[in-house]
């Protein structure tokens, strides 16, 4: 069967290099168009990306010669769908303009996260979403992931709000540089140091899961109806998102009533075997310190979410730490994730 044309939209930034990473060799995807700003555009990837390459494995040979462009749909003629790392100052227009285009935009943007007729789509949690796909005139549709702060979160709350329903919650981040982009936050006022704010990070940490665990009526999404507090920080760690979670029960489940409805997690992804499905979707670890970024981060290559220390919470119920790999599960991993499921459920036409 041949593979569906891609191409990526913010293909040097932090997360593009993500998707030139997990599309090499795709069994469903190939990759025939990058997009960057003027200042990239004209050259070849290769080139632009000798000292901007910030991932261990070497950039993969397909990528290298493909001569970059601006994002302009009449220039990526041939993709069927485009995987969007665009700047958030740029992105909403853009992605909008593929679409109008009947290009299927798969974003990680924030821009159209929040719009009724776009799913906000984390392929375990709520692939029913997708229905409101209908409700978008454009022949390209555009999907979103969450964001990155938040995936990790949204996917341990999915099992347990399906069974003991949620009154609150509240979390505290400790959210990696990489998640800024590339160049991201100066080392300056990020070695040996916490900032305690992230711009726009706690509004979307505290509405985007709602969107993500709500239910699909008549066509539309009703957003969970309880109450989150976030307080996000950037940490000096260079990837991974930390978050810190208490969560208040309609009815309290036991301890173990929490452990067995993480184990026995999974959805879409891993009954229909999609290539980036992680096995297991949550991997709770057992050593009183863990989950830690450096030695947690890479489980299930990148796409497991990693939790631990659950323990009893004095205010609220239960407190419990999660840890995601940023620029995957919470954005390229992510997005490619929701594009396989589309794939195998024939959205792509
Ligand atoms: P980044 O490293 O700053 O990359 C931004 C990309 O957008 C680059 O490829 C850049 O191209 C391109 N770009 C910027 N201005 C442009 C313009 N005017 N025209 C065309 N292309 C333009 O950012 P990132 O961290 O990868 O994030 C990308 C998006 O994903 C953002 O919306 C971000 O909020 C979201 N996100 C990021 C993460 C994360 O962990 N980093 C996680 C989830 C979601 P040049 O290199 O040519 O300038």
């Amino acid at each position: 069967m041949s593979r569906v044309k891609v191409a990526v939209l913010g293909a040097t930034g932090s997360v593009g290099q993500r998707f030139i990473q997990l599309l090499d060799n795709h069994p469903y995807f190939e990759v025939t168009h990058l997009c960057a700003s003027e200042n990239s555009a004209g050259k070849t990837y290769g080139d632009v990306m000798k000292s901007r390459w910030k991932i261990s494995s070497d950039i993969p040979a397909y990528a290298k010669n493909i001569v970059i462009t601006t994002p302009d749909p009449s220039k990526t003629s041939g993709a069927a769908l485009a995987f969007s790392g665009l700047d958030a100052s740029i992105a909403g227009e853009v992605e909008s303009a593929y679409a109008n285009a009947g290009i299927h935009i798969i974003s990680n943007s924030k821009n159209h996260r929040m719009d009724p007729k776009v799913p906000l789509l984390s392929a375990e949690v709520n692939a029913s979403h997708l229905e409101v796909l209908d409700s978008q005139t454009t022949k390209g549709k555009i999907i979103t992931n969450s964001n990155c702060t938040i995936m990790g979160v949204t996917i341990t709350l999915k099992p347990l709000f399906d069974r003991f329903g949620i009154e609150s919650v509240m979390l505290f981040s400790m959210q990696a540089i990489s998640g800024a982009g590339y160049p991201g936050v100066p080392s300056m006022d990020i070695l040996g140091n916490v900032v305690p704010h992230i711009g726009g990070e706690e509004e979307k940490a505290e509405i985007e899961p709602l969107k993500c665990l709500g239910r699909v009526e008549n066509g539309k999404i009703v957003h969970a109806d309880f109450p989150i507090s976030a307080h996000c920080n950037r940490v000096p760690v260079f990837d991974g998102h930390t978050v810190c979670v208490s969560v208040k029960f309609k009815q309290k489940p036991s301890r173990e009533e929490v452990l067995s409805a993480w184990k026995n997690f999974s959805g879409e992804p891993q009954s229909l075997a999609l290539p980036s499905a992680p096995n297991p979707a949550i991997l709770y670890r057992e050593e009183e310190d863990r989950p830690q970024p450096r030695l947690d981060l890479n489980t299930g290559n990148g796409m497991t979410t990693v939790v631990g220390r659950l323990r009893p919470d004095p205010i609220l119920d239960w407190k419990y730490v999660v840890l995601s790999h940023n620029t995957i599960r919470g954005a390229a991993g992510a997005a490619l994730l929701n594009a396989e499921l589309l794939y195998k459920k024939n959205f792509l036409g």
